[in-house]
């Protein structure tokens, strides 16, 4: 059997290595045209730590995991305000955690990738037309090829769905008005003074978070409400003294709305989306790339044993029925979230200032480690 499978990203690869490993042909075709270096920390539990480990990704992530010893809550004088041991958040989930940059996913990916998947970078599809049997489809290289599958892993702008689902707009819901940047930047001086902890500063309709990398590099993102992109350095830089240094390390800020993607029905005939192209949660979620392999692993099994093209669509529909319960849960959680991550009134703000203070009180870290544990898990 023969997938393409459109983008080379966390839940594209994760796809490929294990189709290729059930015996299919599988290629890949990459808009860019070499990995992407952008991306920032993300904290890597619940059902996609679960699949890497029965994927065999593990080792290969834990290499390349960033390790952080502290979160400290500031304020707009740099003050430390609370502190949270990142090892209560780990023990939490009962260990099955780690801090990764995406990027280093992505590589991770591509270090395990059978040696048989072709990927092609710097090409899209053009068009894509399901006869019944196959799909035909037209690449951006000019190459006609014949495929039993078609797989939009492409993101939460997905070519495939724009050919057969439709206009992008008509599946991205942005959250709240939230705009979100990301960037990764050198400021070996800055690195230091953050002494190994994640700083994190929140206000009304603003967070931000910034982290130490071991190279003397320094990654971050900030939630903002209500600010344009145009204004988004300017925005963190008014946060306070943690604002003003981290713009002087952003470079190439990757900044976007925040957004989850709904889209229904995730399959047609042999054509079928995963990962943000069909269920974005959005980074208040925080499991964009764990439900991404957890899902490409998920829809993998249901291929495995494909030999027809009736086994192909029968399996597509399973993927999607038990799969799209576990994203819409999510997505409600991350949809609850928004609050969190940028307080609208001065009440939820002093909320979560107070719990963040209680958390330097003895044995009520442990509490608040549970807690998430707890949510991260259901
Ligand atoms: C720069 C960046 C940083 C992120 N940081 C975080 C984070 O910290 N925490 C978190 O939970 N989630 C984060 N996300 C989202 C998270 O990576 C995704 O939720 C998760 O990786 C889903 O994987 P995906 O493969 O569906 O999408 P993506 O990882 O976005 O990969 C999609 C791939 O498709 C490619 N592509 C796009 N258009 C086309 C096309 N027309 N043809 C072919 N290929 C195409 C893209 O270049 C990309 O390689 C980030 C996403 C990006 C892009």
């Amino acid at each position: 059997m023969h997938a393409i499978v459109s983008g080379a990203g966390v839940a594209g690869l994760a796809l490929a290595g294990r189709l290729a490993l059930d015996g299919w042909t599988v290629e890949v075709v990459e808009r860019a045209s070499a990995p992407r270096a952008s991306g920032y920390l993300i904290d890597f539990f619940g059902p996609g730590y679960e699949a890497a480990d029965r994927l065999g990704l593990l080792p290969a992530l834990t290499q390349r995991a960033e390790s952080f010893d502290e979160l400290r809550s500031v304020d707009a004088s740099g003050r430390v305000r609370a502190t949270l041991p990142i090892r209560l958040v780990g023990d939490a989930v009962g260990g099955r955690y780690m801090t990764i940059l995406r990027q280093q996913v992505v590589d991770a990916l591509h270090a395990q990738l059978p040696a048989s998947v072709r990927i092609r970078w710097g090409v899209q599809v053009e068009t894509a037309h399901d006869d019944g049997t196959h799909v035909q489809l037209l690449l951006s290289d000019g190459e006609r090829v014949q495929t039993d599958l078609l797989v939009g892993a492409d993101g939460v702008g997905s070519r495939v769905r724009q050919l057969g689902w439709g206009r992008h707009e008509r599946f991205v819901r942005p959250i709240e008005r939230l705009l979100f940047a990301a960037w990764l930047g050198e400021d070996a001086g800055f690195a230091a003074d953050l002494d190994g902890k994640v700083a994190m500063q929140t206000e009304l309709d603003r967070q931000l978070v910034v982290a130490p990398l071991g190279d003397g590099r320094v990654t971050g993102f900030a939630v903002l409400g209500g600010v344009a992109p145009a204004d988004a350095r300017q925005a963190i830089a008014g946060i306070g003294v943690l604002g003003r240094r981290a713009v002087r390390a952003i470079r190439e800020p990757y900044i976007d709305d925040v957004a989850q993607t709904v889209v229904e029905p995730w399959v047609r005939g042999r054509m079928v989306l995963l990962g943000d192209a069909c269920a974005a949660v959005s980074l208040l979620a925080g499991q964009g790339a764990s439900l991404a392999i957890a899902g490409a692993e998920r829809l993998a099994e249901e291929l495995a044993f494909a030999k027809h093209p009736s086994d192909v669509t029968a399996g597509l529909a399973t993927y999607e029925r038990d799969w799209r319960p576990v994203i819409e849960r999510e997505q409600a959680r991350g949809r609850a979230a928004a609050g969190t991550f940028a307080p609208h009134t001065r009440f939820e703000l002093e909320a979560q200032r107070a719990v963040l203070k209680a958390t330097a009180l003895p044995g009520v870290a442990h509490l608040v480690a549970r807690a998430a544990g707890g949510v991260t898990k259901r």
